[in-house]
């Protein structure tokens, strides 16, 4: 699994990058809004972390963007601010889930091993024909 973390942040981004490596996981990490949204259009991230406020272009329209470009990848939306009105935009935009920071980096694996469970379960469905009573 290839995560992309897009944090200006760089203690924070460079911590999660250890973080997630530590725990089997591929990552890389952007700093900015720009070159996080080009990264994220390479489509081979299996998750993206993604930061609300961030320089060049903010999270949000990252997000917009990204969906724009059909890239369906789940989406955890880190942000500083708890505001309930950037959630629930995060959330129409397309967002999988969000953390508040400060968070538990516990709590996020856990969200991302969640989101992983979901996708699992979507590509087991799908393998599934049913005829009558039947599944194969
Ligand atoms: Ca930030």
């Amino acid at each position: 699994m290839k995560i992309l973390v897009i944090e200006d942040e760089e203690a924070i981004a460079d911590a999660l990058i250890h973080m997630l490596i530590k725990n089997k996981y591929l990552a890389d990490a952007c700093y900015d809004g720009e070159s996080g949204l080009d990264n994220a259009l390479t489509g081979i991230y299996d998750l993206i972390i993604l930061d609300i406020m961030l320089p060049k272009i903010n999270g949000l329209d990252v997000l917009k963007q990204i969906r724009n470009q059909h890239i369906n990848c789940p989406v955890i939306l880190l942000t500083a601010k708890d505001e309930i009105s950037d959630k629930v935009t995060g959330l129409d935009y397309g967002a999988d889930d969000y953390i508040t920071k400060p968070f538990a980096i516990d709590e996020l694996l856990a969200r991302i091993r969640s989101i992983q469970r979901r996708m699992n379960n979507n590509i087991t469905n799908e393998n599934i024909i049913k005829f009558s009573d039947i599944s194969l």
